[in-house]
């Protein structure tokens, strides 16, 4: 194809969806910023230690303390899970510990007061019908002032399940059997290392969110990919339109003055800023922004669309130089091809 601009943002949104891991996904995005978009030659390696990689957390750890990490990891997907119905009575749990078996829960009103002092008046309205779980929970000693109090959570189940529902015995259930099996496979690990375990896994956490959103994308923009080569109406894609809308958002109209006191356009790759990015979900809306920059800006001219293909070979896809009769995306498939 003609156009190099263009088939160089077709090529970075091609070479994200066609990786095979999520963190593969992203050192393709980052490689490249640095080659398409006349980075530093630093620029991957300053980048290496500021992205979040999973392979980075997981290389730190030995084999069983991967596998305690996981199970905690479960464990604390599960209590988000339980806050979710938790928080319409304005109480959360805190931790479940696996060894006693007890559940911490705490009252948000608490929690957001943070002096532990009496809550204001409109923070009491609304606990009129809270029932009796939370005349329970007073009577063991948590009230709207208190900080956490532990429970055996064999004692408050049922009450939990007659006051929040189904799904929500559930949870506890396998929030119980989550902390046998990390009980079992602590039993001749010192307890102290899953405490250590335990804090990592906050921060783990949301790094295992940021790859699992990250595969959404790399779905979300697969299925794109697909439709678009099958000719479907760009209207009738689904989430095609929301990358549309992030395109105009970030598009290059943005205008700067630059050092000779001139207004020049902004480009959205720039180095500096992704050398600065601090935050996880900073790192989440980069990303997203460049694919649906890269996405839009490549298929904005008619033609472009006759060149995506998907090979017949590997299934990948690709930028096919002679549209019309190009199946392949490099010779090794032609010539594995049955
Ligand atoms: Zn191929």
């Amino acid at each position: 194809m003609k156009n190099r601009l263009e088939k160089k943002y077709g090529q970075f949104f091609i070479d994200f969806v066609n990786s095979d891991t999520t963190e593969n996904a992203i050192l393709s995005f980052l490689i490249n910023l640095q080659q398409q978009f006349s980075f530093s030659d630093d620029f991957c390696n300053l980048v290496k230690n500021l992205y979040p990689s999973i392979n980075g957390i997981a290389s730190l750890l030995g084999q069983s303390d991967q596998t305690l990490l996981d199970l905690i990891l479960k464990k604390n997907g599960i209590i988000n899970r339980l806050n979710d119905r938790f928080k319409v009575i304005n109480y959360a749990v805190e931790s479940y510990n696996p060894f006693s078996e007890n559940i911490s829960l705490i009252s948000l009103e608490w929690n957001r007061g943070n002096n532990g002092g009496l809550p204001s008046d409109d923070q009491q309205d609304g606990h009129d019908s809270d029932g009796g779980f939370l005349e329970t929970l007073k009577l063991l000693g948590l009230s709207i002032v208190d900080g956490p109090v532990s429970i055996k959570l064999d004692a408050v189940k049922n009450e939990i399940e007659a006051l929040l529902g189904q799904q929500a015995a559930e949870c506890l259930d396998q929030l119980a059997a989550i902390g046998c099996r990390i009980a079992d496979s602590t039993a001749d690990v010192d307890k102290s290392r899953y405490e250590e375990l335990n804090l990592l896994a906050v921060e783990h956490r949301e790094v295992v969110e940021f790859h699992s959103q990250i595969e959404g994308i790399q779905i979300d923009c697969k299925q794109i990919l697909e439709m678009v080569i099958e000719g479907q109406p760009y209207d009738q894609i689904p989430n095609f339109d929301r990358y549309l809308e992030l395109f105009n958002n970030v598009g290059s109209h943005r205008v700067k003055i630059n050092g000779g006191n001139q207004l020049t356009s902004v480009s959205l790759f720039e180095e500096h800023r992704y050398l600065a990015i601090k935050e996880v979900d900073a790192w989440l809306q980069e990303i997203l922004n460049a694919m649906a920059f890269c996405l839009i800006e490549y298929l904005r001219s008619d033609k472009s669309r006759n060149y995506l293909k998907k090979c017949v070979t590997c299934r990948q896809y690709f930028i096919a130089r002679q549209p019309r009769t190009q199946k392949f995306c490099r010779k090794a498939c032609r010539l594995n091809s049955v």
